[in-house]
């Protein structure tokens, strides 16, 4: 067998501005809501937070129609706002950390729950149910220079127009700095990287032909479609 295939192509996510943003690595903040948190069946308290990562090739944008995966037959939409990272540093000072923020973006933590929680149950790692094709839907990245850094404002997701998730952003156990400053102490933040910040309460399933809706204040709502089963 020849190699005569190529790399894969960057994912570059489209962006508020005339430039697109490409997205190096993707990183998620699990349990980031107290109410969230109970719903999982864990205690939300302030243990350090703690992350799962996804391959950048699980970007999707807006607009997108994602196959239901293989594998699973509890698919599960998580409403988040994503953190896009513009400046690299290591151990960055939590006074410091705004300061390597890009902008700001709606996004989806798309999760085969079943295959999730048996990894859990088993004390194994999460991405079989978690690093999924398609299952970081982002929306529109808007730049830091238009939005400021949202600590607070309503986060919504409706499927097919009915309210699932609604919360806000203050109920964040780990504010957007915290965050920052704890994974950069833990690995060097390249620009490109995405932060997915974590789910509120209300995380269910969907079906295919289901829309999926996020909103949060201040930013461009992010419209996904779950297409029929992957083949
Ligand atoms: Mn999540």
């Amino acid at each position: 067998m020849r190699l005569t295939f190529e790399p894969a192509a960057p994912v570059l996510a489209p962006t508020a501005t005339a430039e697109a943003f490409p997205v190096r690595r993707v990183f998620c903040v699990g349990r980031n809501y107290a109410a969230h948190a109970r719903e999982m069946g864990r205690d939300p308290d302030r243990e350090p937070p703690f992350f799962f990562t996804k391959w950048a090739e699980t970007v999707v944008g807006d607009g997108a129609v994602i196959a239901y995966p293989q594998a699973t037959a509890d698919f599960q939409y998580e409403a988040e706002l994503v953190v896009a990272i513009g400046r690299p540093g290591r151990d960055i000072p939590e006074a410091a950390a705004l300061g390597h923020i890009w902008g700001y973006a709606t996004g989806l933590d798309m999760t085969r729950r079943d295959l999730q929680l048996q990894a859990r149950a088993q004390g194994r790692p999460w991405d079989t149910g978690k690093n999924v094709e398609a299952s970081s839907p982002l929306g529109l990245i808007h730049p830091v220079a238009k939005v400021g850094h949202p600590a607070s404002g309503a986060i919504e997701l409706m499927v097919n127009g009915v309210i699932k998730q609604s919360a806000d952003l203050s109920e964040l156990i780990w504010t957007v700095p915290e965050v920052v400053a704890f994974l950069s102490g833990l690995y060097r933040l390249e620009a490109g990287d995405l932060i997915y910040t974590g789910t509120p309460a209300g995380v269910g399933p969907v079906t295919a032909g289901d829309l999926m809706e996020v909103a949060i204040d201040g930013l461009t709502p992010l419209r996904i479609t779950v297409g029929a089963p992957a083949s």
